[in-house]
């Protein structure tokens, strides 16, 4: 493979992960080309926190100001059983002064806008699938489902846990079912027991719920439950929904009754171990196509932002533009192997039914929650974006503050 400095290239998927690449690689000189398999943008349907190191990362690209006009900043999370006994609090709003950057919960739409729109040009082609690709020493050709194909010389494999880019280096992924399902909705709604900037998880048996909200008047929820995967629902999915949680403490009823049931989406959460190879040539994967991380510690679209600035970072800074696809690889490997692999515990720890086992479990958080756990949280998922703090910026607080 010749080596030498890229200056075009190919990204497969318009999701968070591909969209911050672009744009990251844009910043530093690349011409840049998005292909997502979809007519449009995902466009909302729910919530995502991002916490202080993702919201670093957006600070970096310039963007930080702008998603935190609509994004409200995250004070306190409160974790609590089903009848309404406490857990564990998180004092998540401390890292504005220690990071200089709040944890935020925000639509998924606007964080998609925002990133879409700060990019240079029209380089997003929608409706363009890739089914495959080859390379050689000069360059990567892809190819799409509807007979085109495109030139570049690197490839960047942003497609999602399912991506094609992935799948056609290595073979058929080897994703894990969680034992999970989530339905998602939004609630138009305003509460007294729903003050802004509070993140809420409630531990049931087999069952959890989580709730925040994420612009003024509008509370994101997610209801997890065990099951078997490739379940749909049909009418009368908000009935099931409150039948599931009936007798919990706060504000769940409320919150499912306010919601509009073509709102609620329902999917099976999916996790793969932690692969040693992300890339091979000129080609290489980035988000959850590279490292699907279960949503339980909400950091999956976070690393896919941290992926995107040390992908152009690397690039930028080396004139072998495969050298640096595989220096990428070997750090973001480092970081996200272990919370691919923390994730999929706590996942594990939810989904607990046994009523002994429930016991052991809150017995642990009540232990543990507020001083153990939070701290590694701090550690191992939020310090990391102080490589991207800015020294003589005054701390990114936004509008709730
Ligand atoms: C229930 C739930 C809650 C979550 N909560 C959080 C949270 O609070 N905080 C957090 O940080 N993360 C959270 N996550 C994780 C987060 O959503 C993902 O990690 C993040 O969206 C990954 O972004 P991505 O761009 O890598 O992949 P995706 O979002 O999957 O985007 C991939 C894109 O590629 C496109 N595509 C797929 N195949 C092709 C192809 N062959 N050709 C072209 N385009 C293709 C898709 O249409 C899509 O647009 C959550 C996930 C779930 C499921």
């Amino acid at each position: 493979m010749a080596k030498g400095r890229a200056r075009r290239i190919l990204i497969a998927g318009g999701g968070i992960g591909g969209l911050a690449a672009a744009l990251a690689l844009q910043r530093r000189g690349f011409e840049v080309v998005v292909f997502e398999r979809a007519d449009s943008l995902r466009d909302g349907g729910a919530g995502l926190h991002i916490w202080s190191n993702g919201v670093l990362a957006l600070d970096h690209l310039g963007l930080a100001d702008q998603v935190l006009e609509v994004a409200p900043v995250q004070h306190t999370a409160h974790f609590t059983t089903d009848r309404g006994d406490v857990l564990g609090a998180w004092p998540v709003g401390d890292f504005i002064e220690r990071y200089g950057a709040p944890t935020i919960a925000v639509e998924r739409s606007v964080l998609h806008g925002v990133l879409r729109d700060a990019l240079e040009g029209s380089p997003l082609r929608t409706g363009a699938q890739v089914v495959s690709f080859d390379q050689d020493a000069d360059g990567v050709t892809v190819h799409f489902a509807d007979g085109g194909s495109e030139r570049g010389d690197l490839l960047i494999g942003a497609d999602g846990i399912h991506g094609a880019v992935r799948d056609c280096m290595f073979g058929p992924a080897r994703n894990r079912f969680s034992g999970y399902i989530a339905w998602r909705g939004r609630a138009p709604m305003e509460h007294a027991d729903i003050p802004p900037g509070t993140f809420n998880a409630i531990f049931g048996p087999g069952t959890r719920f989580t709730y925040y909200d994420v612009a003024p008047g509008l509370v994101h929820w997610m209801s997890v439950a065990n099951g078997a995967p490739g379940g749909r629902d049909g009418a009368g999915v908000r009935d099931m929904l409150l039948r599931r949680h009936e007798g919990w403490a706060g504000p769940v009823a409320d919150i499912l009754r306010a919601t509009p049931e073509e709102w609620i989406l329902r999917g099976d959460v999916e996790g793969r171990k932690p692969e040693k190879q992300w890339g091979k040539g000129r080609v290489t994967l980035l988000g959850d196509a590279a490292h699907p991380i279960t949503f339980n510690i909400g950091q999956g679209a976070c690393q896919a932002l941290e992926d995107a600035l040390v992908l152009a970072e690397y690039l930028a800074e080396d004139d072998d533009s495969v050298g640096a696809l595989r220096r990428y690889e070997e750090e973001r490997r480092g970081r996200t192997g272990p919370l691919q692999n923390i994730a999929w515990m706590i996942g594990k720890m939810g989904a607990v039914k046994n009523p002994l086992l429930i016991k052991v479990r809150e017995a642990f958080m009540r232990k543990n929650w507020n001083t153990r756990a939070f701290t590694a949280a701090e550690k191992d998922q939020v310090a990391y974006g102080l490589r991207w703090a800015k020294k003589d910026r005054a701390p990114v607080t936004g509008r709730a503050d």
